[in-house]
């Protein structure tokens, strides 16, 4: 019999009330994840606030420094105090005022849960008179207390976060990583809120800066860049309770990860499946597999509809007309997207010549070849038919049909030679005559920033020039013919959220296969086809594409026999 210890789960100790001190970092958990938790909670403070400008600094990935000031109402003299505490908040005072919750903070949690767990300085002036209170706290008490000069606003520092919690602080990333979160937190506030001016400098640099003007394009611009803003389609519908604003992106114009798609509801940010169902719906048959849209969408439902109480960190929301809500965001976007070219009618087209139909697969000159033993005995030789659909390729071979998935087989191509080019230290890349201004966002910027190296081995070169705007000289061959930027961008997205058992080698070149390799959709003349096919043949593994889905579907010659009640 194997014998182990089993962790202890019994408490030795009789029940006891958990001191003041400790339920109260407790609670704080719930509240304070990580820095850009802080920098959350600040900036709604700000923007219930009324503020216009909100100035947001951090350093060391905000575990050193957190700095949030804003020009909005400020806290009065009296009352600065009762902001620490418990449950204290100005926002609402009833049961009443729970269903229909107008700003972004209601439970008066966070500052009580910062003070818990960090050293936090704060000024503020209600009035106009530049008279003001500081205020400083460490371990939930108040150090010290007295007035001073300041404009109409607040500002509040938080620094050494966690530092009393070594437990939390080991699970927080690199300052590279939290900055990211942070620089994606404020850019949603940013596409939230473009009346207000939002500015983030993360260890001296300016990380986003946004006008205020109030056109939600300008606040796309400013974090997309002017090629996304530009390209997107207006949004607008509703007459009704709900409503529907916003910029969506055309299927052209996809990325890798659903990060790009948000929603505001009535101006807060959420994750929701109904909304995301609704936009995949609207989308539907227009974009890759695993592809995703950029969406900037404000849905506006009266504050009595929806329940924001519901999450500890108010990410999520309920609806009170679930399907009132879905039905109006998927034909809002739908509408949207009939301004923009939809692909073409599907049509089965079999683009064999008469020449080839004469070619048999037995005397074809690709027989396997002693070399390539894997070809034999993987993948026989096979002779292209046709085209269906504009994404499979019809062929035959010795037994029987093949439907060959155009992109994933074309993956599957690409994905063993950039493996195999790497292997043999010998990335070939493609020189841009003509080099292609890349605009980042603020965390893309991060990322290509934490993965600057790696990119470089792999066949991109760049060079920074100006704000989160960056040359792009060359890129790896396999891209070439694509558009580099949208390749570098999902590159960079796809590394970041790949599995941490891939090692990055292979999900580099998993990205870059994706993103070089031909489309659903694209006509491919019969030459091209028999070319793809062929590489295929000699593929190491080419019934699978490097994300594991099948590359064809095989009926037998038995099978065929069978359906056709040609044999019992
Ligand atoms: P909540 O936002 O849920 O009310 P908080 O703990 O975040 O709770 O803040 C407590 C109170 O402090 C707020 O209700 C508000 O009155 C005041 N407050 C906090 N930050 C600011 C700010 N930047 N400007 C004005 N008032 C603020
Ligand atoms: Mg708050």
């Amino acid at each position: 019999m194997t014998s182990y210890t089993q962790p202890c789960r019994m408490s030795e100790m009789a029940i006891t009330v958990l001191a003041a001190e400790l339920v109260s970092k407790i609670a704080a958990g719930e509240v304070v994840e990580r820095p850009a938790s802080v920098v959350k909670e600040l900036v709604e403070n700000a923007l219930d606030a009324g503020a216009t400008r909100v100035e947001i600094t951090t350093e060391g990935g905000g575990v050193a420094l957190v700095r949030v000031a804003d020009d909005g109402r400020g806290i009065p003299a009296a009352e600065v105090e009762l902001a620490f505490r418990r449950y204290a908040t100005s926002k609402i005072s009833s049961l009443e005022d729970l269903g229909r919750i107008v700003s972004l903070g209601f439970r008066g949690e966070a500052l009580p849960s910062i003070v818990a767990v960090a050293d936090v300085e704060l000024w503020t002036a209600a009035g106009s008179d530049g008279a003001g209170t500081y205020l400083r706290l460490a371990k939930g008490r108040v150090l010290k207390r007295e007035p001073c000069a300041r404009p109409r606003g607040t500002t509040l520092t938080v620094r050494g976060l966690f530092r009393h919690l070594p437990a939390r602080l080991k699970f927080l990333k690199s300052s590279h990583t939290e900055n990211g979160h942070i620089a994606n937190l404020v850019s949603q506030y940013a596409l939230a809120f473009p009346g207000v001016c939002f500015s983030l400098t993360c260890d001296g640099h300016s990380s986003l800066q946004t006008s205020g003007r109030g056109d939600l394009r300008d606040a796309v611009r400013e974090v997309y860049g002017p090629e996304v803003a530009q390209a997107m389609v207006q949004v607008h519908s509703g007459d009704g309770d709900i409503k529907v604003e916003g910029l969506v992106g055309p299927p052209s114009m996809e990325r890798s990860s659903r990060r790009h798609v948000s929603f505001f509801v009535n101006t807060r940010s959420v994750r929701s499946a109904l909304l995301l169902r609704a936009t995949e719906q609207a989308y539907a048959g227009l974009l890759r597999q695993g592809r995703y849209p950029i969406v900037v969408a404000h849905v506006i439902v009266p504050a009595d509809q929806v329940d924001v109480n519901v999450h500890p960190t108010k990410a999520e929301l309920r609806f009170s007309q679930e399907q009132s809500v879905f039905v109006t965001v998927e034909q809002a976007i739908r509408a949207a997207l009939g301004q923009t070219p939809l692909p073409g009618p599907k049509v089965v087209g079999f683009a064999s010549s008469p020449a080839d139909q004469q070619t048999m697969w037995m005397v074809s000159e690709r027989q396997p070849t002693a070399s390539n033993p894997a070809a034999s005995s993987s993948l026989p030789v096979l002779r292209v038919l046709g085209q269906l659909s504009q994404t499979y390729i019809i062929a035959e071979g010795p037994e029987g049909l093949y439907l060959i998935d155009q992109h994933a087989a074309h993956e599957r191509v690409v994905y063993e030679r950039i493996l195999d080019q790497w292997s043999g230290r010998h990335m070939e890349v493609q020189g841009l005559l003509q080099p292609i201004s890349v605009e980042l966002a603020p965390r893309e910027q991060k990322l290509l920033e934490e993965l600057e190296e790696r990119l470089r081995q792999f066949g991109f070169h760049f060079e920074p020039f100006g704000d989160r705007s960056y040359l792009l000289r060359a890129i790896p061959a396999a891209l070439a013919g694509t558009n580099g930027a949208d390749a570098l961008r999902s590159v960079l997205e796809d590394l970041d959220r790949s599995r941490r058992d891939v090692p990055w080698e292979e999900s580099i070149a998993i990205s870059l296969a994706c993103h070089g390799a031909v489309r659903a959709g694209q006509v491919l003349a019969h030459e091209e086809m028999k070319g793809l096919i062929q590489q295929l043949e000699s593929a190491r593994e080419p019934r699978t594409c490097p994300h594991g889905r099948p590359t064809m579907i095989h009926l037998s010659s038995r099978q065929l026999e069978r359906e056709f009640g040609r044999v019992g």
